[in-house]
């Protein structure tokens, strides 16, 4: 007896490299400079994390040996200029970062928090002498930063954190518990926030490892196991016992919540960017499937129903890429507000969350496998949606600058 049927339909996610997603011809907005990066971090992300990602993703592992290579592309600090940091236009920023969440979510959330939220809290709310301790190590990822505002307690509500910190001479003492810490496992530098006994006000202290590369007594973590999404980055919750930081490592420009939500508005508009590299993704594979997936004696692309939800999908992607284009552009020109960073980040990870979910039902069984990407990439999408403030919380924001009224409580 022949059997003619295979066991395993052969699909190679890599043929979604020919599907064109860039219908408005957007990509025409970068300049020769930034096309060169993309595709640099194009290269890393096609020959350096997806043959790996999947195994570390399913072990729960965090890929150290993608490091060196991140590192080498010359991103990490990304507008930051001087202090060893690239220096890199916005536009290039927000499409690498695009471009790492295009590969693997996780990589990008490690990225995310060490260059985006620790290396920017030193930028934004470091003294001259602070951003040259750190950034120039930070910048060559030799030492990683780690982002600590989440606490058990309050998460969405984050302004009423409850870690405190009291100053005794030269130096802070810290008490509280932090969650959902990235990084801070094994992080040399941790931006913690805390609320200034003195005055009651929220700031920012940077606990450094100490020079045998042990953590100072008082600071514990312990990595968060049985997590759905995003398994290959680490998210410890932290105990802080008495936890002593020289005076000199409290961020000298950071004085109340105000100046914490300044850097959550400028890493905001990158979670919109995230949404639509892992969007791309999930709809550039799924075309790919349907064209090569036949049922019913022809190929699944050629049903309407299919196609209608293709369509769908690529109307939603293009809607997600015209707003992060246009939210890059209000930066650069020092325009972009809190309720306008609210609603890209809203809207890129609800349509790119539901654009996960159509290519993973487009895909069939095979959308629940991994190794087709898009069963990762729909559930890194479901951290999309909560981390940075939730879609509730983004929505609310939107809603208290139309209305005038606050609704948070
Ligand atoms: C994988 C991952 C990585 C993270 N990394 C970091 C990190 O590096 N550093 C860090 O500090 N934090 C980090 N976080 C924390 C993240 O920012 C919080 O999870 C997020 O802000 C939501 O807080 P919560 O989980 O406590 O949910 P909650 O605040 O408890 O919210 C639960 C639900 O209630 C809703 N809700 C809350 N208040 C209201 C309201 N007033 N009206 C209507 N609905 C409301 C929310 O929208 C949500 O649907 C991370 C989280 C995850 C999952």
């Amino acid at each position: 007896m022949t059997v003619t049927q295979t066991a395993r339909p052969a699909f190679d996610p890599a043929a979604a490299d020919d599907v064109d997603s860039d219908l408005y011809l957007l990509d025409d907005l970068l300049d020769d400079e930034t096309r060169a990066l993309q595709a640099r971090v194009r290269d890393f992300v096609d020959h350096d994390l997806l043959p790996v990602i999947n195994g570390y993703w399913e072990r729960a592992e965090f890929p150290a040996e993608l490091v060196p290579k991140l590192a080498a592309l010359n991103i990490t600090g990304g507008t930051i200029s001087g202090h060893g940091c690239p220096g890199l236009s916005r536009l290039a920023t927000a499409v690498t970062a695009a471009e790492l969440a295009r590969g693997d979510g996780s990589l990008y959330t490690f990225f995310g928090v060490h260059s985006g939220l620790a290396m920017g809290s030193i930028d934004m709310l470091g003294s001259e002498e602070q951003k040259q301790r750190w950034l120039p190590a930070m910048a060559k990822l030799e030492k990683i930063g780690a982002f600590a505002l989440t606490e058990p307690d309050h998460g969405s509500d984050s302004v009423s954190l409850e870690t405190t910190a009291r100053r005794d001479g030269d130096e802070y003492v810290l008490n509280g518990r932090k969650r959902w810490i990235g990084n801070s496992s094994f992080a040399d530098v941790v931006i913690i926030f805390a609320r200034d006994e003195a005055d009651g006000a929220v700031k920012g202290f940077v606990m450094e490892k100490e020079a045998d590369g042990s953590r100072p007594d008082g600071f514990s973590a312990e990595v968060i196991t049985g997590k759905m999404g995003k398994r290959a980055v680490l998210q410890p919750d932290i105990v802080i016992e008495d936890l002593r930081i020289p005076a000199g490592n409290r961020l000298e420009n950071s004085n109340s919540f105000k100046d914490v939500n300044t850097v959550l508005t400028s890493t905001r508009g990158g979670v919109a960017w995230e949404a639509l590299g892992h969007a791309r993704a999930a709809y550039e594979i799924a075309v790919a499937y349907a064209k090569q997936r036949t049922q019913f004696g022809a190929p699944i692309a050629g049903f309407q129903l299919v196609q209608n939800k293709l369509a769908n999908m690529l109307a939603q992607l293009t809607a997600i890429k015209l707003t992060c284009f246009r939210l890059n552009d209000l930066a650069e020109q020092g325009r972009l507000t809190s309720p306008m960073a609210s609603m890209a980040k809203m809207f890129a990870a609800r349509q790119g969350r539901w654009i996960c979910s159509e290519a993973r039902d487009i895909m069939g069984g095979n959308g629940l496998l991994l190794e087709n990407h898009v069963a990762r990439h729909l559930t890194d999408m479901e951290v999309v949606y909560t981390y940075e403030g939730t879609d509730s919380m983004q929505s609310l924001i939107l809603g208290r600058h139309i209305t005038g009224l606050s609704a948070f409580a």
